[in-house]
């Protein structure tokens, strides 16, 4: 099967190249010279676990190639996906579709004989309707369908949730399509993994509900954490407890300083503007994403009040800014919200994350990039520990709180344990939903 895969982000270019893997010969295109000229010398631009060497190997097969010419891609192409960025629409919370559309137009001019044209990207129940009429005004005579395949990978872990995944979803509205988009993931139903055929809408509808499934998931605990705290709970246990339970499962139960990302905070959004728009509002999301803007602000609270209630000359580092480990995606990050925040208060910040500087640098451009934990911590009066990298997993607590002026942790992913903080000399530790010594 020859693919084309429209736009080289973390979707698209793990998506191509997993579809290399699978035999099918793969073209990706992008708009962005710099990342094809990148990807062309063997570069990946962003940071995934593994996927350099996998496309290594699938560029050495032959099976897969990077170009800037999106017309020559299509046209080789029996599939071409759209995986093209959906980012929230600035005022309204719809997610913005002119990449999604101007794609499916570029792709209409350039198609000549039968292709599937599939949306990739995360978009509004209604999208793969508009993009058939964007085709068919750009290109009457073309012979296509349209298809959704709506994308679960995680970052960090996207390549094995791209070869392993809980289920595909293919929204179709013809046996022709459903014929092609069953031969590009043989692979996957011939080792059993579920493939799940809907119409479009449904498809659509697949991946919002799950992303916001999930966002509730995580700011209901982060609630709850907030409970415990002011009850004497472990929100630890009370997660463990819970998880136990075959109903609820212990994922997505782990507390923490708000969700962010490149999908969920946008996504929660997207789905209440489509219930807006239907008269059928999505209470629970438009609390959820309320919720979660709290949950970011009371992180704020406590780090205020773990420095005396002033922010002001006081030196703090911070460990992670990405919204998670295994990544350098900063988008909508609980970093950019709190980082800002410490900074406009007066206090100097000095920033550490195994990947983030990249892309942290322009986004958080007053903090201080140190290599490492030690020299974050160096006279600072608190040291944050904002994502679970697994850098910091296994710090040298004692090195850390010599080397501070006020030895005060603030770990806002509950890695370690108020024994684990007095027994390194730390004269306060805060984390979420736990008690915690001053
Ligand atoms: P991204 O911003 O990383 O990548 C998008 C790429 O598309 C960019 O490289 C851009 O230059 C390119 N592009 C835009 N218009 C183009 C055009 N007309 N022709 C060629 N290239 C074009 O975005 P992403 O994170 O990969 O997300 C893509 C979609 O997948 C979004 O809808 C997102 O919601 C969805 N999604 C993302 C994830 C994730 O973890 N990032 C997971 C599941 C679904």
């Amino acid at each position: 099967m020859k693919i084309a895969m429209i736009g080289t982000g973390y979707v698209g270019l793990v998506s191509g190249v997993c579809f290399s893997d699978f035999g099918h010969d793969v073209i990706c295109v992008d708009k962005d010279p710099a990342k094809i000229e990148m990807l062309e010398r063997g570069e990946v631009p962003i940071y995934e676990p593994g996927l350099e060497q996998l496309m290594a190997k699938n560029v050495a097969a032959g099976r897969l190639s990077f170009s800037g010419d999106l017309a020559a891609a299509v046209q080789q192409a029996e599939a071409v996906f759209i995986a093209v960025g959906t980012p929230t629409r600035r005022g309204d919370g719809h997610a913005d579709l002119s990449y999604v559309m101007a794609a499916a137009e570029d792709i209409a001019r350039a198609a000549d004989g039968y292709k599937v044209i599939v949306t990739k990207s995360t978009v509004p129940v209604g999208t793969n309707r508009q993009v058939k009429q964007t085709i068919r005004k750009a290109n009457p005579d073309l012979d296509f369908d349209v298809a959704s395949n709506p994308e679960f990978l995680r970052e960090g872990a996207a390549i094995d949730d791209f070869m392993k995944p809980d289920r595909v979803v293919v929204g179709v509205q013809s046996d022709r399509a459903a014929e092609v988009m069953a031969d590009i993931y043989r692979p996957l139903y011939l080792r059993d993994f579920p493939i799940l055929t809907t119409d479009l809408e449904s498809a659509e509808m697949i991946k919002y509900a799950a992303n916001a499934f999930l966002a509730t998931k995580i700011t209901f605990i982060n609630e709850i954490a907030a409970l415990c705290e002011r009850v004497g709970a472990d929100i630890k246990k009370v997660s463990h407890g819970m998880g136990l339970d075959g109903r609820i499962g212990n994922k997505f139960l782990h507390a923490g300083p708000g969700y962010g990302g490149s999908c969920f905070p946008k996504d929660t959004k997207a789905l209440a503007r489509i219930g807006q728009e239907h008269a059928m509002p999505m209470q629970i999301t438009e609390a959820v994403i309320k919720v979660n803007e709290e949950v970011k602000r009371r992180m704020i609270d406590k780090l205020l009040d773990l420095c005396d209630g002033t922010f002001n000359g006081k030196t703090v580092g911070i460990l992670g800014v990405t919204f998670k480990p295994n990544t350098d995606d900063m988008r909508d990050a609980p970093a950019l919200t709190i980082v800002p925040a410490l900074i406009g208060a007066g206090a100097k910040v000095r920033v550490c994350d195994p990947q983030g500087q990249h892309e942290g640098e322009a986004l958080l451009p007053h903090a201080h990039w140190v290599e490492n934990p030690y020299k974050a911590a160096q006279n600072a009066d608190l040291l944050v520990i904002l994502t679970e990298w697994n850098e910091f997993r296994a710090l040298d607590l004692k090195r850390i709180s010599r080397k501070m002026a006020h030895p005060r942790l603030a770990d806002l992913r509950n890695i370690y344990s108020v024994q684990d903080a007095k027994r390194a000399g730390f004269e306060a530790y805060v984390s979420v939903g736990r008690v915690n010594y001053r």
